[in-house]
């Protein structure tokens, strides 16, 4: 093992394998066939790749789709390692060279689509290979239960038995279900294979469920304030895309759409352009994501809900695939629920089949429900056991929402409703509880009703809004349909009798606030120039997560970048020179003294990018170690670990910042802030004494936004 613990430093410029992944490495080297089910971003890839480079022969890899295999092999690349791909974006003539060089030994792995198993020639063409590992990738596409089944998958197990030798065979998967893992065993010609089941937790991803939010408007806002990051906002059908990409196109955006009614030119295109960064939210129904590898997704939303947990812990897990912290957001509205049992009609499944699905869609409705921790909610779903009761972490753990008495608001509208005898939709009880003097309303005679006008004050939109949340909340119901009737819940009752009280979270406004970026945005540049200049993804380049490490460390030899997560020998040579230079001058321009203390050995901690670095740093804040010894345990400078604690501030965990703030200044360094804008820190710190540091602007800055 430990020649294989030297190829993940080596190649990929990894310290530590995560979990599972050496058992795994070590139970393919052993010669066993091996099933390996791990979750979205765990780390799959390495699992096979690494036995690949110590195995003789060549790995024969099936993967499901062609912009995979492509990335992939362009990762592998950049790494160093040979590989290449046969799919059908290839003339015949570069398939028979391919083989050829397959034939003399050039390649390590060989990526291959399932569909060109059934081709005899093609089959017979690779016999004449020394396959030593066969990896199925995405296994679960082998299974009618699975959510992409590929009857091509059902070849791969005759395919190895016409082998005079016979490969190691293995599989890998994120699906876990019961049905899909015994066709997996039963389907792809195993001998007795070991099995391993990695934990489900992906710890960098912070869950959320907003429910009945005016959801145009959280777009909004929230990309506002994310401009900066990729990320991806899944919608349930090609119209709601649709108006979600104009929207945010209209507001100057760099937006993309995906859905299966645009053509498979305009479909790649986009594809392209998000895993190149240059647009940076992709608006998508579920038909984009699979193939995607990209490791720099920060967000990923759900506008509807999905079908079920296995969908939603897929696409959500697209975001932070390179372990740095990420957030997964769904929005729920009853509504949507509809949706999704009008589709699980439509698809005519066998009684037993359909019964299945509503129960999914249940748990995935009671997710969206649940008060207790979401991470231990998804966690226990998928199987696991002994999940701790908060995870720290997740909107339910984590709640900065502050609750509002809506009880008055909730009567008025309950009310109203009663008194319209629960026969009208939310626009017209909206217009009513407003005071509109519409046509419609006068015409049915409302505004003789005493609840006529009785929320003058709030807009039609606003009390929409409200009513929203009610319905999300199961004080309303809705009727289904094309014209929706909103009617009294039994919750309501209680409210109206006023012996229960309403009360709503209001989600705090998270300002932006300015945090030191700047030399992590300007190696972002500079990924982005190599990547056009190489036409790689800028991802494949470096990941961000390396990116962060640099822009924490700040190496300036050599010797600094290889330990540096995600630079291996091959990528220091590429780009190592180039990276080097422009930290170097940045430490220069800023006076950063203090980064000799990365040189020395103790870097481990970091490289466990489990737990997102800003959180190592609250966790020992929280142990009592001031900010100057937390400095000097974990080797970052002192510049590092203020803005972790900043932004732990911002994302709501317990930091209490007037620690920061010297009394005296306080009204100083507000007033500082007012008069020259909060746009950029030196100026403000320029103003205000010396003794005033920066940490204290931050802090101010922060505890003022929220
Ligand atoms: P999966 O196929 O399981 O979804 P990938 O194989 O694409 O995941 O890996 C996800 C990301 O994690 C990649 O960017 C990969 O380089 C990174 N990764 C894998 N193993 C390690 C490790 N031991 N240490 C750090 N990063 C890793």
């Amino acid at each position: 093992m430990l020649q294989a613990q030297k190829i993940l430093k080596k190649y990929y410029g990894y310290e530590t394998f995560r979990e599972g992944q050496e058992k795994i490495i070590k139970s393919i080297l052993d010669g066993k066939d091996t099933f390996a089910i791990m979750p979205t971003g765990a780390g799959k890839s390495i699992c096979f790749q690494i036995p690949s480079l110590l195995l003789d022969g060549l790995t024969l890899v099936i993967s499901p789709l062609i912009s995979l295999m492509k990335d992939q092999v362009d990762a592998l690349k950049g790494n160093g390692i040979k590989a290449t791909y046969i799919n059908s974006s290839l003339t015949a003539r570069e398939v028979r060279e391919r083989i050829e060089n397959a034939k003399n030994g050039v390649y390590t792995l060989l990526y291959v689509a399932p569909e060109r198993l059934e081709s005899e020639g093609f089959c017979h063409l690779l016999k004449n290979l020394q396959i030593s590992l066969v990896a199925v990738d995405e296994a679960h596409c082998v299974s009618q239960w699975g959510h992409d089944f590929r009857p091509s998958y059902g070849r791969i197990a005759p395919f190895i038995k016409t082998l005079s030798h016979r490969p190691i065979v293995t599989a890998f998967t994120a699906t876990a279900t019961k049905e899909v893992k015994e066709d997996i065993i039963n389907l792809l010609g195993f001998e007795s294979p070991s099995i391993y089941v990695t934990g489900f937790d992906r710890k960098n991803l912070s869950f959320s469920v907003m429910r009945g939010a005016n959801k145009k408007d959280f777009i909004l806002d929230y990309v506002k304030y994310n401009k900066d990051e990729v990320g991806i906002i899944y919608a349930a059908t090609r119209k709601e895309v649709e108006n979600i990409y104009e929207n945010l196109r209209k507001k100057g955006y760099a937006v993309g759409k995906y859905h299966a009614g645009l053509s498979g030119d305009e479909r790649k295109e986009r594809q392209e352009a998000f895993i190149y960064d240059d647009i940076h939210i992709m608006v998508a129904t579920n038909a984009f994501g699979m193939g995607i590898d990209k490791s720099n997704v920060r967000y990923v939303i759900h506008y509807n809900i999905p079908k079920n947990m296995e969908a939603y812990y897929q696409e959500a897990g697209r975001a932070g695939r390179d372990g740095e912290a990420s957030q997964c957001i769904l929005l729920f509205s009853p509504q949507d629920v509809l949706l999704q049992k009008y589709l699980i009609e439509q698809n005519n499944l066998s009684e037993e089949r359909e019964k299945n699905e509503y129960r999914k869609l249940q748990e995935m409705v009671d997710y969206c429900h649940t008060s207790k921790c979401l991470r231990k909610y998804i966690l226990e779903y998928f199987g696991e056991e002994k999940v701790g009761d908060t995870c720290h972490n997740c909107s339910n753990c984590k709640d900065d929402s502050e609750l509002m008495d809506r009880t008055i608001e909730a009567q008025k509208i309950f009310s109203c409703i009663y008194r319209m005898k629960e026969k009208y939709g939310t626009s017209l009880v909206a217009q009513v509880l407003r005071g509109s003097k519409n046509k419609k309303v006068l015409g049915f005679g409302f505004h003789g009703l005493s609840t006529y006008g009785i929320m003058k004050e709030y807009t039609e939109k606003e009390i929409k809004d409200m009513m929203n949340i009610l319905i999300a909340e199961g004080y309303l119901h809705l009727t289904e349909g094309q014209y929706p009737v909103v009617r009294l819940g039994k919750k309501s009752v209680g409210v109206l009798k006023n012996k229960e009280k309403v009360l709503q979270k209001i989600q705090k406004r998270k300002e932006e606030v300015i945090i030191d970026h700047s030399l992590f945005e300007v190696l972002r540049k500079l990924r982005k120039e190599i990547s056009t200049r190489e036409k790689v993804p800028p991802y494949i380049v470096f990941s961000d997560s390396t990116l962060r490490q640099m822009s924490e460390y700040y190496p300036i030899d050599e010797e600094a970048m290889l330990r540096i997560k995600g630079v291996g020998e091959e990528k220091l040579k590429k780009y190592g020179d180039e990276f080097l230079r422009i930290i170097k001058s940045y430490v220069k321009e800023n006076h950063i003294e203090d980064v000799k203390t990365y040189t020395k050995e103790n870097i481990k901690e970091t490289k466990d990018e489990k737990v997102p670095s800003h959180v190592v740093t609250f966790n020992l804040y929280k142990e009592g170690n001031s900010l100057k010894e937390i400095a000097l345990t974990r080797e970052m400078t002192p510049f590092t670990i203020q803005n972790h604690i900043i932004r732990c501030a911002t994302e709501g965990l317990p930091v209490d910042l007037d620690d920061f703030i010297p009394k005296e200044y306080e009204a100083l360094i507000i007033q500082t802030i007012k008069s020259i804008g909060a746009e950029k820190l030196k100026p403000i710190k320029e103003a205000l004494p010396k003794e005033v540091d920066y940490l204290a602007i931050k802090a101010v800055l922060c505890k003022y936004n929220s």
